[in-house]
């Protein structure tokens, strides 16, 4: 089901379904640590949203989780911690983001979940972590690169729990 590559700041992921997709937000969950910045890169009903959702669901969350396509971001509070999501599909220019006063939201005691990174380019954050998707009928496979120390971190502790659910 999961093949992890060798690289030192690249996995690769091979998600069947979505109960992969969970599986794998457990693993994930407790590795972004508060100041992380990760951007989801992908195509409309590649599972952003759903990877979301199930990180939330796996730090236990358990109201809704709408997607912010409308409300451009989404707040929960997790255990002390703000966990920020947000949906830029609907931006005509990347400026959008400052004119909306979004930067604020990037904070040392927050974790910010980006769908749509590429509608705020050079206004967003850099990412510490991206991951990208590639829709595959109902499988998914998943590139998670890091682009800080702090997302190598995470990427090495999450190839290790990884290589120990696929055997
Ligand atoms: P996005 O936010 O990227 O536009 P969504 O998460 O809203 O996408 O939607 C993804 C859709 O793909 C959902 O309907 C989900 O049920 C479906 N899906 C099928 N296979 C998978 C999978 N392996 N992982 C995640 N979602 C999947
Ligand atoms: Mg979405």
């Amino acid at each position: 089901m999961h093949s992890p590559d060798d690289k030192q700041s690249a996995l690769t992921l091979h998600l069947a379904d979505e109960l992969a997709t969970a599986t794998l937000a457990r693993h994930l969950a407790p590795l972004l640590t508060p100041g992380m910045v990760v951007w989801l890169d992908g195509d409309l009903g590649a599972g952003k949203t759903t990877l979301v959702r199930a990180l939330l669901r796996a730090l236990g969350h358990v109201g809704p989780v709408k997607s912010p396509t409308y409300t451009l971001v989404e707040i929960y509070v997790i255990s002390r911690i703000y966990w920020y999501h947000f949906d830029f599909y609907r931006f005509n220019f990347p400026e959008e983001f400052l004119d909306a006063g979004l930067g604020e939201y990037f904070r040392d005691d927050a974790v910010c979940l980006v769908e749509w990174p590429e509608k705020a380019a050079g206004c967003v954050p850099a990412a510490d972590l991206v991951v990208l998707f590639h829709i595959l009928g109902e499988r998914r496979t998943l590139d998670v690169v890091a682009g800080s120390e702090e997302g190598r971190i995470c990427l090495n502790a999450l190839k290790s729990g990884w290589c120990d659910v696929a055997g």
